[in-house]
């Protein structure tokens, strides 16, 4: 059995690692000169819990983040090799109810607790599981005096701590890169844009223009791509009976000055706000969304939006981030932006059913439960949702294909 994987952002490389070994050979396809470049490396890295989806009451998104996240480290221990606790770098994160949340203090409180609570069973006989955080203790809410402290308290309505911390996405991105290159059965094309996927009898042919037109044979195909997804899909007739969006989101990262003391790790809730991801490193990352969100596309394909911007949108995005975020975080106040070290501006899409966006409550942007491996026959197509789903989609994804008989 050969198996074409397309897309090699994090969620086609988790597949073709999780197919070798269980003895499948792989073609990797990407349209890029690397692996790992778009929105696999665009993103802050946080390893989702589910405390952020306070806007789906039914709890359903929580209960599918926090199997990703309780999946995540296993599997790059597994197929990496790496110590459980290699990939946690940022402090955890506080999750703060800002001023104009869509859900109050109390309802933000309750529904951390509920997701906690649904976490600790989760978790129960794998404590070790999250990077080798215990997730057993509680979600302890700030003080008045912690809180004035930290944040504007006319902004900040309520803080509590959280276990929920973040990867660096770079770094992980180039330990799989590394894992890829030694695997010989892995064959990379990269430079590949794959144009469809045809029926050819008794499996699949992928088409790709590089340097001439290419068809290659499959016996299975796994549809990777992200927000080039939905395009092959619809050649293959599998065109989505609802509404989707691709959010064009970017983020800031640099050190601050060393006179400067390191904002904690925020979440700010619940809805269109952002969050400040301190890196035990020292790298700060920031996304504030009024700012960052700079484009949303309903189409088929949404346009090619760059990964790293050129000016004036770098700077816009740095200065605007950080003025949007200083009025709230007082170590953010007074940085002169020329003082900033290791400036990164980067950001991608976010693909994800619904017609509105997130300012609308009842968005069902607000929910990422319906997600993950769809199969037609020998064809597969995986929507991981977000970062954290990748390696769960991608063991469910080859035990599927490993579990099929072969055509
Ligand atoms: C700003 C931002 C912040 C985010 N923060 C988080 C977070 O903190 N936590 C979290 O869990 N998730 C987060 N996400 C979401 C997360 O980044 C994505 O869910 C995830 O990276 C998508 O899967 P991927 O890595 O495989 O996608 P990608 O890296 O985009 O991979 C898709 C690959 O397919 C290739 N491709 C596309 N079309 C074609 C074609 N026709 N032919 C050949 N190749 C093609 C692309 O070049 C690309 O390499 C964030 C996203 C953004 C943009």
């Amino acid at each position: 059995m050969r198996v074409g994987v397309l897309g090699g952002g994090l969620q086609g490389c988790c597949i073709a690692l999780a197919l070798v070994a269980r003895g499948i050979p792989v073609v990797l396809y990407d349209r890029n000169n690397r692996l790992l470049s778009r929105a696999a490396i665009a993103n802050e890295g946080k390893i989702h819990l589910g405390y952020m989806y306070a806007n789906d009451p039914s709890r359903s998104t929580a209960r599918m983040m926090m199997q990703g996240a309780l999946a995540f480290a296993p599997f790059f221990a597994r197929y990496l090799e790496l110590p459980a606790d290699a990939l946690a770098l940022s402090r955890p994160a506080a999750y703060v109810v800002h001023r104009d949340s869509q859900r109050s203090v109390e309802q933000v409180a309750h529904y951390l607790a509920d997701v906690h609570a649904l976490l600790r069973e989760a978790s129960e006989g794998r404590r070790d599981a999250y990077f080798g955080h215990d997730l057993s203790g509680d979600l302890r809410p700030w003080s008045d005096a912690e809180r004035e402290e930290a944040f504007d308290p006319s902004i900040a309505l309520a803080v509590f701590d959280s276990p929920e911390v973040a990867i660096d996405p770079l770094a992980l991105a180039e330990l799989v890169r590394r894992r890829i290159a030694q695997e010989p059965a892995i064959e990379v094309r990269l430079n590949h844009d794959v144009t469809s996927v045809e029926d050819d009898g008794s499996g699949f042919a992928v088409c790709a223009t590089a340097e001439s037109y290419q068809r290659e044979r499959f016996d299975h195909v796994v549809n990777a791509l992200w927000d080039g997804r939905f395009v092959i899909n619809e050649k293959r007739g599998l065109r989505p009976g609802r509404p989707w969006l691709h959010r064009l989101k970017y983020g800031v990262s640099f050190r601050l000055p060393e006179h400067v003391p390191l904002p904690p790790s925020a979440t700010f809730v619940s809805g269109p706000f952002g969050e400040v991801v301190s890196y035990r490193d020292g790298l700060t990352y920031l996304t504030w969304y009024p700012v960052c969100l700079k484009a949303i596309s309903s189409e088929v394909a949404p346009p090619h939006w760059q990964t790293y911007p050129a000016e004036p949108l770098h700077s816009e995005l740095l200065e605007g981030t950080l003025q949007a975020m200083a009025q709230f975080v007082p170590s953010l106040r007074n940085v002169d932006v020329a003082e900033l070290q290791d400036v990164t501006v980067k950001g991608g899409a976010i693909v994800a059913w619904g017609a509105t966006d997130i300012y609308d409550p009842a968005s069902e942007l607000h929910r990422r439960f319906e997600i993950g491996v769809t199969s037609t026959g020998n064809f597969h197509s995986v929507d991981p949702g977000k970062l954290t789903m990748a390696p769960y989609f991608a063991d469910v994804c080859a035990a599927r294909i490993a579990g099929s008989s072969a055509p």
